[in-house]
C-alpha cells in the first residue's frame, strides 16, 4: 500500500511541469461512485463536460475526449485527418515536437522537420530548443511547395521540455500568406488552461489537449478540438483508426454519451475544474491566464538573480507554464534534482532528451500560489547552493520582491 496521503515532511512538492497537484475539491468529486454510462444521469454529466472543454479551449466545434493520455490524442490528431504517405510539416521545438515526429514517422506519414538556423553556444547540439517555432520558416517552406503536397503543419505550442510557448496566431497568419490548403494541427497539452489559447480565432484545425496540467487532474484523458475543414477532413482521409474515430464519437457526443465506456470519474473531475477555472466570480479564463503568467514572472525573477540562464533565449516567447533552467558548464541538474528531492521532499522536472542533464523544470502551473511556488523556489536554492553551484544572488527574495509588488489580478476575499 503506497502512503502518499501523508508525508511525515509534511506535503510533497510536485513542482514538475505535469502532472500537476490535483486539488482537494476535484479529488473529492472524483471520488463519487461510478455510474452507469448509459443511464440518464451520465448523459447529463457528458453534456456538461463537453460544454465545459469546449470553453477550454474556445470553440464552438465538437472536442472528441478520449480516455488516453496525451499521446494518444496525438495519435487520433493524426490518424483523422491524414493518408499513408502525407507529406507533414513539423518544427522541432523540443523533445515533444521530435516524439510526435516520431509518431507521425511511425504512422507512415512522410515528415519533414524543420527547426531554427541560428547557432546557440550553450546549447550547440539542440539551438531550435531555446526558442518557438519560427513561422516565417513555415511561410517559406509553403510557399515553395506550389503543388500543395503538405498536407498538415504541426506545431506544439506551449513546449514543455524547455519552457517555450510559440505564437500559434503568427503560424496560421504563415498558411494563410502562403495561400496554403494544409491543416494546422497544434498540440497544447501543457498549453491548456494555463496560456491563452483561442482555437476558434486562431484557426485551427486540431488542437491536442491533456488532463493532467492547467487543468488540474490525474493524467488519463485526453482531448481533440476540431474544426469544421478537420472533420470534413476525416472523411476521407485514409490512415487506420478505429477507437480513434471521430465521426461515432461526435454523433454520440451529441446525446453526452460515448461509443465505447468513458472515464466516468476522471469526467466527475473535468466537470468541477470547469466549473473552478470558467468560474465569473474568479474571474474566468483571462484571471487563469492571467495567473500563470504572473507566476512565470515571479520565477523568472528568481533565475535571473540566481544568475542562472532561463532555458528560453527569446523573452516573447517565454512559457507562463513552466521555467527550464539551464545549468553552468559542469553541474549535472539532475544531481541538483535529486538533492532538492532527497532534502526538500520537493520535485523538479528533469531535462528531456538532448538537455539531459543540462537543465531542470520548474512547474508553475494549475493548483499553485504564491507561497508554494516561493517554497518551490527556496528549494531549488537551497539544493543549487547544497550541489556546490555558485549563484549570484537570492532568487528567493527576488521573487518575494516580484510577488509582493505585483498584487494577482483577481485579489484575494478581503478579511474581515
Ligand atoms: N506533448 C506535450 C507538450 C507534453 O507535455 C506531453 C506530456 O508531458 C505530451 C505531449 C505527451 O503526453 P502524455 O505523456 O500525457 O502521453
Amino acid at each position: 500500500m503506497l502512503t502518499l496521503d501523508f508525508h511525515p515532511t509534511g506535503r510533497h512538492f510536485l513542482q514538475i511541469p505535469g502532472p500537476s497537484p490535483v486539488p482537494d475539491r476535484i479529488l473529492r468529486a472524483m471520488s463519487l461512485p461510478t455510474i452507469d454510462h448509459r443511464g440518464p444521469e451520465f448523459g447529463a454529466l457528458g453534456l456538461r463536460v463537453l460544454g465545459g472543454i469546449a470553453r477550454m479551449f474556445q470553440t464552438r466545434h465538437p472536442v472528441a475526449i478520449y480516455p488516453a493520455s496525451g499521446t494518444g490524442a496525438w495519435e487520433a490528431a493524426l490518424v483523422n485527418v491524414l493518408s499513408p504517405g502525407d507529406a507533414v510539416l513539423m518544427f522541432e521545438t523540443g523533445h515533444f515536437a521530435s516524439l510526435w515526429n516520431r509518431m507521425a514517422t511511425r504512422l507512415g506519414l512522410n515528415t519533414e522537420v524543420l527547426a531554427y538556423k541560428g547557432k546557440d553556444d550553450k546549447l550547440p547540439n539542440a539551438p531550435g530548443w531555446r526558442r518557438g517555432v519560427q513561422a516565417d520558416m513555415i511561410e517559406e517552406r509553403l510557399k515553395a511547395d506550389t503543388q500543395h503536397a503538405i498536407k498538415a503543419v504541426c506545431v506544439v505550442h506551449n513546449e514543455t521540455s524547455t519552457g517555450v510557448t510559440s505564437d500559434i496566431r503568427a503560424v496560421r497568419l504563415a498558411i494563410d500568406a502562403a495561400k496554403h490548403p494544409a491543416l494546422l494541427l497544434v498540440d497544447s497539452i501543457s498549453g491548456l488552461a494555463c496560456a491563452d489559447y483561442r482555437h476558434d480565432e486562431w484557426g485551427v484545425d486540431v488542437t491536442i489537449g491533456g488532463s493532467q496540467k492547467g487543468l488540474m487532474l490525474p493524467p488519463g484523458i485526453s482531448f481533440n478540438a476540431l474544426s469544421p475543414r478537420a472533420i470534413e477532413a476525416s472523411k476521407t482521409a485514409k490512415l487506420p483508426k478505429a477507437f480513434w474515430a471521430w465521426d461515432e464519437i461526435v454523433e454520440m457526443n451529441k446525446g453526452g454519451y460515448w461509443p465505447y465506456t468513458p472515464n466516468t470519474n476522471l469526467l466527475y473531475g473535468l466537470a468541477e475544474a470547469c466549473d473552478m477555472l470558467l468560474a465569473p466570480e474568479h474571474g474566468g479564463l483571462a484571471a487563469v491566464f492571467a495567473r500563470h503568467e504572473r507566476w512565470g514572472e515571479g520565477v523568472r525573477a528568481a533565475v535571473t538573480a540566481w544568475g542562472l540562464e532561463i532555458q528560453c533565449a527569446d523573452p516573447s516567447v517565454y512559457s507562463p507554464v513552466l521555467t527550464g533552467v539551464m545549468m553552468p558548464e559542469g553541474v549535472d541538474a539532475d544531481a541538483v534534482r535529486k538533492i532538492v528531492y532527497e532534502r526538500f521532499d520537493c520535485s523538479l522536472g528533469t531535462g528531456l532528451g538532448k538537455v539531459k542533464g543540462r537543465m531542470f523544470r520548474i512547474g508553475h502551473l494549475g493548483d499553485c500560489n504564491d507561497l508554494t511556488l516561493m517554497a518551490a523556489l527556496a528549494g531549488c536554492e537551497m539544493g543549487l547552493k547544497l550541489a556546490g553551484v555558485k549563484l549570484a544572488g537570492s532568487g528567493v527574495q527576488a521573487a518575494m520582491d516580484f510577488f509582493a509588488s505585483h498584487p494577482a489580478r483577481v485579489p484575494m476575499p478581503k478579511a474581515a
